[in-house]
């Protein structure tokens, strides 16, 4: 596994990657990695791909307000990691390598980017995509490996790569859980042992959402109705938004779709801002 923190450097590798004819797959991540990110690469090499794993705590997709200075970063973990899941190069650039001073270029989508995440955090997708487009510009893969954990980003990331013409495999993988059901996130490390198990009514809600679509209900109302209750018993969290929408344009959907329908979830842990959500 090689690591590379420049741009040069990794311009040179993908070339070589590419005068191989290797495939390659890229998989851009905050660090802090864990067994969901682990899952990625796993899927995209089974998928025959080298795997370039990017390491860069994106500082355009985080409000002012939020917690860039806070975000965990654990480099040398995040090799050991990349070395034992098989990654090809792990390519961990400077915030002033990728986006110098002078940096005055964005890239936004500006409908699937609009509901949910997009409402409170207004940076985030334009960050995402101004920073994604970037890495595949300097990786050049042919896939690229997302997870089901940030559904909403899969939706902009698709709409973005199509309106821009730009053809990608993209390779999708579920949420990988905790044995007690809470979703792996980098920011699970900012919980106390007792605001992690107030965070686990989010997933039984979303599991008790699932039953209620399996057992013939298709009112939207009815479903977050009962997950909001169920949420709502705990002292510690606050729901930002909770929804059904359509999975490919994060429209909020009146009827649940079973197979086309997807719960998503923000809450607060009391400061801690989380994730999570189901396909229906
Ligand atoms: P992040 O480092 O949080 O930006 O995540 C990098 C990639 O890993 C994104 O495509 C995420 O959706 C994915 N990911 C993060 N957490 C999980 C998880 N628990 N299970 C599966 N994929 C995940």
């Amino acid at each position: 596994m090689k690591k590379i923190d420049t741009i040069g450097a990794m311009q040179a590798e993908t070339a070589q990657l590419r005068q191989a004819g290797r495939r390659v797959a890229l998989l851009p991540t905050l660090g802090a990695l864990h067994a969901g990110h682990a899952s990625l690469i796993r899927l995209a090499r089974e998928r025959g791909y080298d795997v370039v794993v990017s390491v860069f705590v994106n500082p355009l997709q985080f409000g002012a307000s939020e917690d860039f200075g806070k975000y965990p970063r654990s480099v040398a973990a995040d090799a050991a990691l990349c070395e034992r899941e098989g990654a090809a190069v792990m390519f961990a650039p400077s915030a002033e390598e990728m986006f110098p001073k002078n940096f005055s270029t964005t890239v936004s989508e500006d409908r699937v980017s609009k509901p949910l995440c997009g409402v409170s955090r207004t940076a985030l997708f334009r960050g995402v995509l101004t920073c994604w487009l970037k890495l595949i510009h300097i990786v050049q893969p042919m896939a690229l490996a997302m997870g089901e954990k940030d559904a909403q980003q899969i939706a902009v990331v698709r709409k973005g790569l199509a309106d821009l013409s730009l053809p990608m495999e993209i390779i999708t993988g579920p949420t990988v859980r905790d044995a007690d059901g809470l979703a792996l996130s980098a920011r699970n490390s900012y919980l106390t042992p007792t605001q992690r198990d107030e965070a686990l009514a989010v997933n039984r809600a979303l599991r008790r959402a699932k039953e209620m679509v399996e057992s013939g209900v298709r009112s939207a109302d009815r479903v977050v109705a009962e997950a909001t209750h169920i949420i709502g018993e705990k002292r510690r969290l606050r729901v930002i938004y909770i929804a059904v929408v359509h999975p490919d344009t994060m429209e909020a959907m009146r009827e649940v779709v079973p197979g086309q329908s997807l719960m998503a979830v923000a809450f607060w842990v009391d400061e801690v801002r989380l994730t999570d959500n189901i396909s229906l």
